[in-house]
C-alpha cells in the first residue's frame, strides 16, 4: 500500500464514522438495473448512497425502517405534459407520492418555450384545452430561461423536450403551411440554442395543427439538430387509428434519415378496427431495431386518451391561432362543410367524452359522449361539436375511450418500452 493509499484509506476510516444522513434498513432494494432485488440496508451521506450491507444501529440523523417495502430509485415519468401543472405546484404531490421523481415533458409538440410574447400569447389560446387558461410566471423567452424557473424550486427533476409547436409559431405562427427554407434554417438554429439551454431533444405531435404541415425536409433538418445536440426525438404519431402503421413507419424513416434517436410516444392500438394489432406494432418495431434505429416507446396504462375537442376538426378547419378557428366556425359557408365533414367521419362518437370546459352554463355536459350530447339536442354530432366549440370558445378537453387493455398489457410488457402518465 503506498502512502497515498494510506492516507485515503484512514480518510474513508474517518468519514466511516460520521453518521449518516439517513438510513435505511431491512428494505427490498430494487436499484433498476435489471439484476432480482435483494433485502439490504442503504447509508447515505451529502445527497449519495455512500454504503449498503448489514448497517442497522449505525449512527444516523434519520432512520426509515422499511422492512416489508420496496426501495427503489425514483421512477421517471417518461411522458408528461407538465409545462404548466409545475409551475403552479413546484411540489407535485401527485407524482411524489407515487415515487415518481424525474419528469419528461414538453411531449407531444406542445409547450412553450422557446416563445416570443407574442407566440405565447398564441399557444396560450390555442391549446387552452389540454394545459387550461393559467396565468404564471413564464412570459416567453429562451429555453434556458424557462428552465430557470423550475431550477431550485420543483421538488422533482424536470428533463425537457423542445416542442415543435413552438419552434414553428416563433417563425411561422400556426399558419397551416409547409415553411419556407428561410423559415427551416431559423428554426434549426432555434433548435440548436434550445439544445445547448439543457434540453434533451425535441417533441414532434404529427396529429397536431401546426405540425401536421411540415414537410419531411423541415422535420429531417430539426432532428438533424438535435442529434447535432446529443438528443433524441420523442413523437406523437400522425394517426393511432386507420393509418396507424403508415404513421409508425413514417416515425421509423424520419429517424432513420436524421439517424437520432426516437420515442414513439404513447403507442396504442385506437379504433375497435385495430384493437389486437399491438403484437404487429411490435414486431415492427423490433424489425428497425435489427435495422439499427435506435427506437423505443412509452405508453400510459390506460385504455382512454385525452385531447382538446378542436383537435378532431376537419384538418383545413385547424389551421391558424384559436382567433382564426373560430372565425371559420362562425363562416355560414365553411360551418355548413365543418359539419358534413365531421358527420360523415369514422369515429365513434359515443367513445368521445367531454372532460372539461369553461362555461357555468355548459357544466352539465361534462362526462357526457358527444354522441349524447347530439341526441339530447336532437342535432347532428357536426353540429353539436362545433356549437360547443363556439360556445366555449374553443376551450373543451375530451377523453376518448378507443384502446383494448390486452394491447395496452402486451405494449407495456416490451423491453424498450417506458411507461408515462400523459398527465
Ligand atoms: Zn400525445
Amino acid at each position: 500500500m503506498t502512502t497515498l493509499g494510506r492516507e485515503r484509506a484512514r480518510g474513508d476510516v474517518l468519514e466511516d464514522a460520521r453518521p449518516f444522513d439517513l438510513l435505511i434498513t431491512g428494505g427490498h432494494v430494487l436499484d433498476g438495473a435489471g439484476q432480482p432485488g435483494q433485502v439490504t440496508d442503504i447509508g447515505i451521506r451529502d445527497g449519495r448512497i455512500v454504503a449498503l450491507g448489514v448497517l442497522k444501529g449505525k449512527p444516523a440523523r434519520e432512520c426509515i425502517e422499511a422492512e416489508g417495502l420496496i426501495v427503489a430509485p425514483g421512477f421517471i415519468d417518461i411522458h408528461a405534459h407538465s409545462d404548466v401543472s409545475l409551475l403552479l405546484n413546484p411540489v407535485d404531490e401527485p407524482r411524489l407520492w407515487q415515487g415518481v421523481t424525474t419528469v419528461v415533458f414538453s411531449n407531444c409538440g406542445l409547450g412553450f418555450a422557446p416563445a416570443t410574447e407574442r407566440s405565447l400569447a398564441m399557444l396560450k389560446r390555442t391549446y387552452a384545452g389540454v394545459f387550461g387558461y393559467w396565468e404564471s410566471p413564464w412570459r416567453g423567452g429562451s429555453v434556458r430561461q424557462y428552465l430557470d424557473l423550475f431550477a431550485d424550486r420543483t421538488a422533482v427533476n424536470v428533463a425537457y423536450l423542445i416542442p415543435h409547436a413552438a419552434v414553428r409559431a416563433m417563425v411561422l405562427g400556426l399558419e397551416g403551411r409547409a415553411a419556407t427554407e428561410r423559415e427551416v434554417a431559423q428554426m434549426v438554429d432555434l433548435v440548436h440554442q434550445a439544445m445547448e439551454d439543457g434540453a434533451f431533444g425535441l417533441s414532434v405531435g404529427l396529429a397536431y395543427a401546426p405540425m401536421r404541415w411540415a414537410t419531411r425536409d423541415e422535420l429531417c433538418a430539426l432532428l438533424r439538430a438535435v442529434r447535432e445536440g446529443g438528443g433524441f426525438f420523442a413523437i406523437h404519431l400522425r394517426d393511432y387509428f386507420g393509418g396507424l402503421f403508415d404513421a409508425l413507419a413514417e416515425a421509423l424513416a424520419l429517424a432513420e434519415e436524421a439517424d437520432v434517436p426516437v420515442q414513439i410516444s404513447h403507442l396504442q392500438a385506437a379504433g375497435r378496427k385495430n384493437w389486437g394489432k399491438a403484437e404487429a406494432l411490435l414486431e415492427m418495431l423490433d424489425r428497425a431495431r435489427e435495422r439499427g434505429v435506435d427506437v423505443t416507446v412509452d405508453s400510459y396504462p390506460y385504455m382512454a386518451g385525452s385531447t382538446f375537442l378542436h383537435a378532431l376538426l376537419p384538418e383545413w378547419a385547424q389551421a391558424g391561432d384559436a382567433e382564426a378557428i373560430l372565425a371559420r366556425l362562425r363562416d355560414p359557408t365553411m360551418r355548413r362543410r365543418v359539419v358534413a365533414e365531421l358527420n360523415v367521419a369514422s369515429r365513434d362518437w359515443g367513445s368521445v367524452i367531454i372532460s372539461g370546459l369553461s362555461s357555468v352554463k355548459n357544466q352539465s355536459l361534462v362526462g357526457r359522449s358527444l354522441q349524447e350530447i347530439a341526441e339530447a339536442g336532437t342535432v347532428s354530432i357536426g353540429e353539436a361539436l362545433v356549437r360547443l366549440l363556439l360556445e366555449e370558445d374553443l376551450h373543451v378537453s375530451i377523453v376518448s375511450h378507443h384502446g383494448d387493455e390486452a394491447d395496452v398489457c402486451r405494449i407495456l410488457q416490451y423491453p424498450f418500452h417506458m411507461i408515462g402518465s400523459d398527465g
